[in-house]
């Protein structure tokens, strides 16, 4: 590093899947200061509101859960207790729970900010041990359709491209996404590249005019739901036009005759229409990425986020494929994450239906071999997926599930529909919860609160969005009595008398799992601390013969990961399957992140500098559909369905299509009211294939309050 930093100092942003380099300091009172490091090559320096600001987050320790705390009722206070007490404790009431009523009677909720080496030893745990597959994260919310979708095209749940592409393109399509806001230094990079390369066009598809389309050359303002209508409209002027790769799909893609077939079944005027925006927009676009040498998708949760998101995935993905647009510079479908380590979660098979090393549970072989390699007997592994997030809170709901153990998540703001959610934590018969700090609304339900180590706090590695793996030091000693989580997990395990849990280091979890995945299409296995200290960060596939910085790009031989080795280009319908609007809820509610918040607010919430920019929750609606309910600026409104209500102010806006609400997905309780918690009204209609629930479409209406 020629800024003369060390990996000592050097570490990676916590929030968002962009995965920025920072370097830390500390000044005469040992209080952090952070800065972009100029020398990663994802920020070169660069850093958004939230990473400037993160070392508030860690110098101010009021809200720091220090020590272990228990209760035998619901009733009593928490006591403090000793780690040994809570775990022996935990392990105590695991241990009869599993006895009377099997392994599946007991789940853990995680979390896409846990690090890899957080994820490896829960889902070793309760896969290779307890013997359930009931682990889950909240990366289910997240990315599990861009999963979905990269696997059924691909063959792999795999980014095919680096960030580096984006200033090689010349046409970007950003669907659903406000990159600008949510990840804010990518889409710098993609200003500077516009700034360099005024022929570089951006399209953007979004029910919303977000600060990202102030630099599209076209803004497609669809209906929401209609993702699917428009990508099928986009793919039939492609082919009308001969803008298509024969070449490609002939060699290198299957499906292509059916494809065509289902987007001709619409004209683009029939197309226009459903989708609420003008047939020149469509051929504009289209006309774009026909001509473009470099076209990069990109998405995030306006397409996965949805009750149809794999197949909106795949729709978006199948114009990569029949242009031929990846494996090459500047081409390819690259997904957002949301969170800082999806990717490294789905790397050690953290989802109820994932193994590690991106194996398939329900892939016998990929049992055993796992089984094989933990040193657990041939069966050990449950060949039924387990619950899935939301499935988690329904089955503590109906007594299925006996005890949760959360960690590094809010789910009572996150989940949908969190009213039922949070029933359900009222029936647990067992809570665990596992935070670093004191604000998240689950504690009031913890039966055992173990305090958790923050970032900067411990070691361990992240994934971003581009396959980087970065190393993270322990920078400054966690407070009270709190721990890492993996060494949390490890020392639960052997309470539990488990064998296979006695790591001496972060870097010997590390060692075994990258040793996991040898020989797949993930092969990680050249990597070791020593190796990611050195060169900062790499990009998987990475193996001991991998040139120094990994893998830049996939799929350049233009061989897939599917049976065939081709590219999948799926066909499917166009229906939308969200819940219908009806004469009692004719508005559609979409939920989203605003620009200085992060997730449940329980680190950038701290942040004075933060809440400046938009300090209470908000309704944003068309001035015409206000009008309609003698609805003024700033009136105090109430949203509501047959599962909730909301109650904020309402801000006008032209920005958002007639007939659809916004809500922020940030608030939680504020003084004791859970009316600002946008999920009180989202539904639990979830994809079938990805699981992942239907945030941005459900019923509502809306009155004066
Ligand atoms: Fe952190 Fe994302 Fe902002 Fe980078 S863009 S500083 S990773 S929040």
């Amino acid at each position: 590093n020629s800024s003369g930093n060390t990996a000592a100092n050097l570490t990676t942003c916590c929030y968002c899947g962009v995965g920025c380099g920072i370097v830390t300091s500390k000044d005469k009172l040992g209080r952090l200061h952070v800065e972009g490091d100029k020398n990663h090559p994802v920020n070169k320096g660069m850093l958004c509101s939230k990473g400037m600001n993160l070392h508030y987050t860690v110098n101010d320790r009021s809200d720091r859960l220090l020590y272990p705390e228990m209760r035998y009722n619901r009733n009593q206070p928490r006591q403090r207790v000793t780690w040994d007490t809570a775990l022996e404790r935990t392990a105590k009431v695991f241990a009869t729970l599993i006895e009377k009523y099997g392994p599946d009677s007991v789940a853990f909720y995680a979390s896409g900010q846990c690090l890899t080496e957080e994820y490896y030893v829960i889902n070793k745990l309760i896969k290779g041990f307890i013997g359930s597959n009931n682990i889950d994260t909240n990366s289910r919310l997240c990315m599990s359709s861009a999963v979905v979708g990269y696997k059924m095209s691909l063959g792999e749940d795999s980014v095919p491209v680096s960030y580096d592409d984006l200033e090689l393109a010349d046409v970007i399509f950003v669907a659903g996404a406000n990159p600008a806001w949510c990840h804010p230094i990518l889409w710098r990079r993609v200003e500077a590249a516009r700034e360099k390369n005024p022929d570089l066009k951006i399209i953007v598809s979004d029910p919303r005019k977000t600060q990202t389309c102030s630099i599209a050359n076209v803004h497609l303002q669809l209906n929401p739901g209609t993702d699917i209508t428009l990508h099928h409209a986009i793919g039939r002027v492609l082919i009308e036009n001969g803008d298509i790769d024969l070449d490609f799909i002939a060699n290198h893609a299957e499906g292509f005759e059916k494809y065509r077939d289902t987007v001709f079944e619409r004209t683009i005027a029939e197309a226009a229409i459903i989708c609420g925006v003008d047939e020149k927009d469509i051929r504009l676009a289209a006309s774009y990425i026909g001509k473009a040498k470099g076209f990069i998708s990109m998405w995030t949760m306006g397409l996965n986020q949805s009750v149809i998101g794999v197949n909106k995935n795949l729709s978006l993905i199948n114009l990569n494929l029949i242009t031929g647009h990846i494996g090459k510079p500047g081409s390819g479908p690259l997904s957002l994450t949301g969170q800082p380590n999806a990717m490294g979660g789905r790397e050690v098979g953290g989802l109820s239906n994932l193994l590690p090393a991106h194996r398939d549970l329900l892939n016998p072989e990929h049992r055993a071999a796992v089984e094989n390699f933990w040193g657990v007997a041939p069966g050990t592994i449950a060949a039924k997926p387990g619950l899935t997030a939301t499935e988690m809170f329904e089955a503590l709901n109906d007594g299925r599930l006996k005890a949760i153990w959360i960690l590094c998540t809010n789910p009572l703001i996150s989940l949908p529909d969190v009213r039922m959610a949070e029933e359900g934590l009222k029936k647990a018969k067992f809570v665990v919860v596992q935070d670093i700090s004191n604000r998240p609304e689950t504690i009031r339900y913890a039966d055992v609160l173990l305090p958790a180590a923050s970032w900067t706090e411990k070691e361990g590695t992240m994934t971003n969005a581009e396959r980087r793996i970065s190393y993270l030091n322990k920078i400054i000693d966690a407070p009270g009595e709190a721990l890492p989580d993996a060494e949390i997990i490890c020392r639960f395990a052997k309470k539990m008398g488990f064998k296979g849990f006695d790591y001496n280091s972060f870097s010997e979890i590390f060692a075994e799992h990258v040793a996991l995945t040898a020989g797949t299409n993930i092969d990680m296995s050249g990597l070791s601390y020593e190796v990611l200290k050195e060169k900062r960060s790499v990009q998987w596939p990475y193996t001991s013969s991998s040139e120094s910085y990994g893998t830049k790009r996939l799929f350049t031989d233009r061989k897939f990961h599917t049976p065939s080795q081709r590219a999948i280009i799926h066909s499917f319908n166009d229906e939308n399957q969200s819940e219908k609007l009806s004469p009692d809820f004719p508005l559609v509610l979409t939920t989203g992140r605003i620009r200085d918040q992060w997730h449940t607010m329980s680190k950038t919430g701290k942040v004075n500098k933060l809440n400046k920019h938009i300090s209470e929750s908000f309704l944003e609606i068309h001035p015409d559909d206000a009008a309609e309910r003698s609805i003024k600026e700033n009136d105090l409104v109430e949203i509501f369905n047959g599962r909730g209500n909301v109650r904020v102010k309402a801000k006008f806006t032209t920005d958002i299509k007639k007939g659809v609400v916004f809500l922020p997905m940030h608030w939680g309780k504020v003084l004791n009211s859970d009316l600002n918690r946008a999920n009180n009204l989202t539904n639990n209609l979830v994809d079938p294939k990805s699981k992942e629930p239907d945030f941005k479409f459900s019923a509502v209406e809306v009155k004066l309050h």
